[in-house]
């Protein structure tokens, strides 16, 4: 952060008082600008065992294939991001979403909530997020063509689980950046 956004001038990056580590602040207005991990929320959308990815039309990781999941916005619960995102991604429409595994991923300040659900119907296409949006079995998912390491970790998780059919909510985390994206 360069700029204040409540009046525009430079910030400063300093310990306020009664704080603990550097914050932007700005000298002119004294605003404090706090800046914290974001929630990222997405799901793991299954139709008759199959699980629905989509392929990325953006950056970064272009080409790769993810689960639908993307920032949550004010005003919505994780569980309604999530859906929101799936649309937004697959054209598809999701129920039953229940909590499944959360990932920090404390470099890139980022926390991952992925929800396991259900398609209502076989109905997705490609999007302008999703160049090509597929149901993958399990011995059909692209492990050397994922976008992030999350989504690997979401996927693999799954897949253990479903041998017992008990999905219990767990968490993880990844500490350093890999060879593939995060
Ligand atoms: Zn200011």
């Amino acid at each position: 952060m360069k700029f204040c956004s409540q009046c525009g001038r430079p910030v400063t990056l300093t310990v306020p008082v009664n704080d603990d580590r550097p914050r932007h602040v700005c000298p002119s207005c004294g605003a404090i600008h706090y800046q914290n991990p974001k929630l990222v929320v997405g799901c793991i959308p299954v139709w008759e065992g199959r699980i629905l990815m989509c392929r990325r039309d953006i950056e970064p990781r272009r080409g790769y294939w993810t689960l639908p999941a993307g920032f949550l916005e004010n005003g919505e619960t994780a569980a309604a991001g999530a859906r929101r995102e799936t649309l937004e991604e697959t054209g598809a429409t999701v129920v039953d979403l229940t909590p499944y595994l959360m990932v920090d991923i404390v470099h890139i300040h980022q926390i991952y909530l992925m929800f396991c659900s259900r398609l209502l119907a076989a109905n997705f296409h490609p999007t302008h997020e999703s160049s090509e949006v597929r149901l993958f079995k399990e011995e059909e998912i692209p492990w050397n063509e994922i976008a992030f390491k999350v989504v690997e970790k979401t996927l693999r998780c799954y897949f253990k689980d479903r041998v017992s059919g008990r999905f219990a909510f767990r968490s993880d985390k990844i500490e350093t950046r890999g060879s593939i994206g995060n």
